[in-house]
């Protein structure tokens, strides 16, 4: 048999809270909150069982919950997303970018992205013949450097990939950057995947900038989200792709055969929830005090850092620390001081090792203080 992805290993998220679990070690690792979604979201799932919903849901999803988006992304953003004809729900974001990249990408294509990157893109490109084409970011500033992009492009390249705010590094997107983006893309049939997950988790009274904000990317983004990263509740696996009429048609065509719908109960309680919009309003401020209690802690140490400006994970430096590779040294301090982290070497082009860890602050402030305390000892 011949492996269709030989180089590709198991997830990182998977071995690292692995090992935190056989280690008994506080897991700021794999990225989820320590804490429960909102007990009302909770008796709305279960009142949606009770009330009969646990049968098929309609292949785009339950029309509400389409509707509710719709309003969240007019609400927000002043843009128009047709409920019926743009609006997908998925089995979480995962899914919504794997079905993405199997719409569009063929053989041979070429798929620009961002190094560091989320660990799904890479491999789902390579799955359905794409070659991905990295940009290594500076690993400081991350900024990136649209000349470079420009410079990438081919007549073979299909499609870019953004994240904003971007896992792992915590930066966001400014609006020069997304008006470079346009720059580079009018007048071309490259296609757009536009990460947005972490789209209310976002720092400092930053704003987030959406691609369907701006004309020429919403003509040809697919634009993923996460429910679970919203409402803390990342083991339900539900999101939502938003993507222009025609690209929409084309992505159901895949959604329909790659899981057809997704789950049910969850869907109608996430509609009603939705309807509330300090729901997910009020996210930016609940992390920004996470992030600042966590780095207040840590401010002492040895490790540097620059304040992430959004989702819930903050890079540590730790080369005035130790000489080891960043995975050895996450592993070792799983093993001995029990906490884990992800390396991020994992995410860069050629294992580039920069010795920063990422850990996750979406945890109680009881665990944050505990992790804090071990990291100040080490
Ligand atoms: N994209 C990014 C950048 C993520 O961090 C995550 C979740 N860790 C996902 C996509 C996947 O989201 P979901 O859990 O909804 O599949
Ligand atoms: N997105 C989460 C992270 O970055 C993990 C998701 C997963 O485990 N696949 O840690």
């Amino acid at each position: 048999f011949q492996s269709k992805l030989p180089e590709v290993p198991t997830s990182i998220f998977s071995v690292m809270s692995a090992l935190a679990h056989k280690e008994n070690a506080l897991n700021l690792s794999q990225g989820f909150p320590d804490f429960e979604s909102d007990k009302n979201l909770i008796n709305m799932v279960h009142k949606a069982m009770v009330n009969g919903k646990n049968q098929y849901a309609p292949m785009p999803g339950i029309f509400s919950l389409r509707q509710a988006i719709s309003n969240k992304m007019e609400h927000l953003y002043g843009v128009s997303y047709n409920p019926e004809t743009e609006i997908t729900i998925t089995a979480g974001a995962t899914q919504a970018i794997f079905t993405a990249i199997a719409t569009t990408v063929k053989k041979d294509d070429e798929v620009l992205i961002f190094k560091p990157a989320y660990d799904c893109y890479e491999p789902t490109i390579q799955l359905f013949g794409g070659k991905a084409i990295a940009v290594q970011l500076d690993p400081e500033s991350f900024i990136i450097d649209w000349k470079l992009v420009k410079s990438l492009i081919t007549d073979k390249t299909r499609m870019i990939i953004v994240n904003t705010p971007h896992n792992p590094s915590g930066r966001i997107l400014t609006a020069i950057d997304m008006l470079q983006l346009e720059n580079i893309l009018k007048d071309t049939n490259i296609l757009l995947l536009s990460d947005e997950v972490y789209e209310h988790i976002i720092f400092d009274g930053e704003l987030h900038q959406t691609a369907a904000l701006y004309p020429v990317l919403a003509e040809r983004a697919f634009i993923t989200a996460s429910f679970g990263k919203t409402f803390h509740n990342t083991g339900w696996k539900i999101g939502y792709c938003l993507a222009p009429k025609e690209l929409m048609a084309e992505f159901r065509k895949v959604h329909q055969f790659n899981v057809f719908s997704v789950n049910h109960p969850t869907q109608v309680a996430l509609a009603e929830y939705l309807k509330t919009p300090s729901n997910y309003l009020n996210l930016n401020n609940f992390y920004q005090q996470k992030r600042d209690l966590f780095l207040s802690l840590i401010k002492d140490t040895r490790f540097e850092f620059i304040p992430s400006k959004g989702t819930y994970f903050q890079l540590l430096n730790f080369k005035n620390i130790t000489d080891e590779s960043d995975y050895d040294f996450a592993i070792r301090l799983t093993k001995e001081q029990k906490i884990a982290s992800v390396p991020i070497s994992v995410f860069n082009e050629n294992g580039l090792d920069t010795k920063v860890l990422r850990f996750c602050f979406a945890k109680t402030d009881e665990t944050i203080k505990k992790a804090a305390e071990i990291l100040c000892n080490i």
